[in-house]
């Protein structure tokens, strides 16, 4: 009988052991959404636009209310997050068109922490960091291109959706491409002597902006009736239709899971919605009362929840981290496109919630964006006001993976993972940030955040008492001003890490 019951009890033993050695490493997937902000998500108070799908994730996950980005436009929030550094270190700005790579072929970066743990890894979606040396040839393979920076496979908007080109690049090559339609990008206006499909340009040819015309910088190229910046010959097949990019993003994302989920994976899924020139699936047209930007938010919202469905579908719900996020906060109308969006602020809806600013700026609006952690089992579901950026998204991936960085990697990531995933609820006590340039600097500690502007005069404001930064006071404490920007000062040129 003791014989047999030791049987048992080593039987018992060894299945559990054997459960703990089998589970394999979550997948990691990260919904970096373009232009969201805080207040256009249901979950963080949008009452005009429904997002039952984003919702759902904030309800099984952690909501973060107090997560930045690390800057107020997309380049350099992109690439604070895949490297840990400031962008305006580097003077990553927001990307022109053909920009080269931002990000060196040696760099360390958030993907190759990934494959260095033994992930697969994946970016579809917008890219707009920049690719190959600054004069790339678009009907080669590119590179550097995300291939070179850490992804086993990219489907990219090479930069934006309202800039040339307008193709999709697969893996550093342009997707659909046909060798008889060569592809030739600028700035300039293209000679009539190169080859490959002449598209209409928004001065010359005005009866081509059949949908939107842009302000004076989106007047060159016109693809699908929208005027937008630079110029593109060729490529015909190639061109997207910008009704169907969630789409084609969808697609491939859905052949990334198909095709990676029996080993673990990190998947980037960088959707432009909802940047301008909104223009989305005729499906979701009419579905909120704010015109494009809201239906975009609604078709952003199917997307979060095809995805989700997916990975239901696979099996891989349970043991995938799930993280939704904006790259900086909202902006009604841009690049001057009229869609209406500049009426919603009037028709009640308030895509900042109660913060100052959006897209841009330094204030709160400008890079305090939903975040949202969904880890079944790992995360415990509720609500966590911690102080957090993604800047330190890399180096508290690096602790949880257990991966050594090379020295000069992440210098201005530290290690919250405990924050990320809720187990500590307080977070950083300084975090740092800027606008699209160091034109604009912050940094918060607790809720005491100090404005340096390098032709403005500095300001001060306490967002425990004024969360809408609307009374400043700088003039008020003169001497807790003073080491608030000699500690700003010290990361500007330092940085965060202490490394000069
Ligand atoms: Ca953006």
């Amino acid at each position: 009988m003791k014989k047999h019951i030791s049987l048992i009890i080593t039987t018992v033993l060894m299945s559990i052991l054997s459960v703990g050695c089998s589970q394999k490493q979550p997948n990691v997937l990260i919904i970096y959404t373009d232009d969201i902000g805080y207040g256009d998500i249901g979950a963080y108070g949008a009452e005009m636009i429904a997002t039952p799908h984003i919702d759902q994730l904030a309800k099984e996950g952690l909501r973060f209310t107090d997560a930045h980005c690390a800057a107020s436009t997309c380049s350099p929030s992109r690439y604070a997050l895949l490297t840990g550094e400031m962008g305006f270190r580097k003077n990553v700005g927001i990307q022109p068109v053909n920009a080269a790579a931002t990000i060196a072929k040696e760099q360390y970066t958030l993907g190759d922490l990934f494959q260095e743990a033994g992930y697969q890894t994946g970016i579809i979606g917008k890219w707009h960091l920049g690719l190959g040396d600054g004069q790339a040839d678009w009907n080669r393979i590119i590179s550097p291109s995300p291939a070179d920076m850490g992804f086993n496979y990219s489907f990219v908007i090479p930069s934006s959706n309202d800039r040339s080109p307008f193709v999709y690049l697969e893996n550093g090559a342009v997707y659909n491409y046909d060798p008889a339609d060569p592809i030739t990008v600028s700035m300039h206006p293209i000679s009539n002597s190169v080859p490959g499909t002449k598209y209409p340009d928004a001065i010359n040819n005005p009866e081509a902006v059949t949908v939107y015309t842009g302000d004076k910088d989106h007047q060159n190229t016109v693809i699908n009736g929208v005027a937008r910046i630079g110029y593109m010959k060729g490529g015909k097949a190639a061109v997207w239709d910008d009704n169907n990019i969630a789409f084609d993003l969808l697609e491939k994302a859905n052949a990334f899971l198909d095709k990676h989920h029996k080993k673990p994976f990190f998947l980037m899924l960088t959707t432009n919605d909802i940047h301008a020139p909104r223009l989305p699936h005729p499906r979701f047209r009419g579905s909120t009362k704010l015109g494009y930007r809201g239906d975009n938010v609604v078709q952003l919202d199917w997307f979060v929840g095809e995805v989700t469905q997916k990975l239901k579908d696979l099996g891989l719900e349970k043991n995938t981290m799930v993280i939704f996020s904006s790259d900086n906060g909202p902006v009604y109308m841009d690049g001057g496109y009229q869609d209406a969006s500049d009426k919603n602020l009037a028709q009640g809806h308030q895509a900042a919630g109660i913060y100052r600013g959006g897209k841009y700026c330094i204030y709160e609006g400008g890079n305090r964006v939903p975040f949202i952690v969904k880890w079944p089992g790992k995360v415990k579901p509720g609500v966590s006001n911690a102080l957090f950026t993604q800047t330190d998204m890399m180096a508290s991936f690096a602790s949880f993976l257990n991966i050594d960085m090379p020295e000069t990697a992440s210098p201005d990531g530290r290690n919250y993972w405990d924050t990320m995933t809720g187990k500590d609820l307080k977070g950083a006590e300084m975090i740092f940030q800027q606008v699209n340039t160091d034109a604009a600097l912050s940094i918060r500690r607790g809720n005491l955040k100090y404005i340096h502007y390098k032709r403005w005069d500095d300001q001060m404001y306490d967002l425990g008492k004024d969360p809408s930064e609307k009374h400043n006071i700088i003039a008020e404490h003169p001497e807790l001003a003073k080491e608030m920007k000699e500690e700003l000062m010290s990361l500007r040129e330092g940085t965060v890490n202490g490394v000069k």
